[in-house]
């Protein structure tokens, strides 16, 4: 089975909350916004917040992210992984 792989530049996205394209355009609603750092008395800076896929196991794969991103800090990559003993493919 090839699924997809989503990888980030974080050097290119550095203000996902600010531009928010692709989680606004994945209709998978596979990434997030969340802070690199917590502070104990006081909110995360929108500065250090950064884009994460932690619901990548429903990307598709349509590229809509890649296509949408202002800066290109979207890549999709496709892997193969064996499918898992238990499946027979009767869809
Ligand atoms: S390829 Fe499509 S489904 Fe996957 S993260 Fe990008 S927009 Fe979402
Ligand atoms: S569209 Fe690109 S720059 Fe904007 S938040 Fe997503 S990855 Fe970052």
């Amino acid at each position: 089975m090839i699924v997809p792989v989503i990888n980030i530049d974080r050097e290119k996205c550095t203000a996902p909350l600010n531009c928010a394209i692709c989680l606004k355009a994945c209709p998978q609603a596979v990434f997030k916004a969340k802070p690199a750092r917590v502070y104990k008395f006081r909110e995360t800076p929108e500065e250090e917040y950064i884009l994460t896929a932690p619901y990548w196991p429903s990307c598709t794969g349509c590229q809509e992210c890649v296509k949408r991103c202002p800066t290109g800090a979207i890549t999709i990559s496709y892997r193969e992984v064996p499918t898992s003993g238990g499946e027979n493919g009767n869809g």
